[in-house]
């Protein structure tokens, strides 16, 4: 059994992991203060405790990707979180993005196509902490039709295209943050639905993010 354990060594490397944040140009402490809230190093390999405090990606099981702490606040920073807000994640992956996000108070819904990753949410050490954390085994492109609509939609992979059916499931006036393929890398958008069902586009930075790709995977 492992030992989980969140010393002042790991709460320092994690004040130092703030400040880089900062620094790099991420202003909304709410998201700071979840950041600084949540050992990150739980997420990975025990093996890995010091580098999960570096602001990198880092690889998971399955071929996939812990993201990096600054594409988890720059994204969770666009999403303009209200306590309560009710999320559509797609790409559990870690969890960690998602832990972060019910850190926030928020009520959260995500979705991994990966069978073996999504088993692994059955043993999440803050199932308990975390009630409003709902996992799904399935395919994101699909969405969660029976729980929607959502305040806000998160892509934590690279999507192709904007789907379709998850603008849908958004409310009027609510917002979805994805990556979309440009290229080799990604650009972040953040589209806000409008009430006839179209939505406005705002353009930020490139990412890198692992595909995003349909169908359920096991
Ligand atoms: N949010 C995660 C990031 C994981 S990487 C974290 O904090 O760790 C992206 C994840 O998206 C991978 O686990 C991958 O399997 C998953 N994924 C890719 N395409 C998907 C799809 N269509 N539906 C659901 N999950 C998908």
């Amino acid at each position: 059994m492992r030992k989980y354990e969140d010393t002042y060594r790991h709460k320092g490397l994690r004040k130092k992991l703030i400040d880089i944040l900062r620094d790099k140009g991420i202003t909304d402490n709410n998201v700071l203060d979840a950041i600084n809230n949540i050992p990150r190093h739980f997420f990975l390999d025990s093996a890995f405790d010091e580098i999960a405090y570096e602001d990198r990606a880092f690889p998971i099981s399955d071929g996939q990707t812990i993201s990096q702490p600054y594409t988890v606040a720059y994204q969770t920073q666009l999403l303009q979180l209200k306590p309560g807000d009710k999320i559509l994640e797609i790409g559990t992956g870690s969890i960690y993005q998602a832990s972060v996000l019910a850190e926030m108070g928020t009520k959260v819904f995500t979705i991994e196509r990966q069978k073996n990753l999504f088993e692994k949410t059955k043993q999440f050490i803050f199932k308990t902490k975390y009630p409003n954390l709902k996992f799904f085994y399935g395919d994101g492109f699909e969405g969660l039709p029976t729980y929607a609509p959502f305040d806000k939609v998160i892509i934590t992979a690279a999507a192709p295209f904007v789907p379709p059916k998850l603008i849908e499931q958004l409310k009027t006036g609510g917002k979805m943050i994805v990556p979309v393929d440009e290229g080799s890398l990604q650009r972040m958008l953040r589209l806000t639905k409008n009430a006839d069902g179209s939505y406005e586009e705002e353009v930020f930075q490139n990412f890198s993010f692992v595909p995003m790709l349909s169908g359920r995977n096991g």
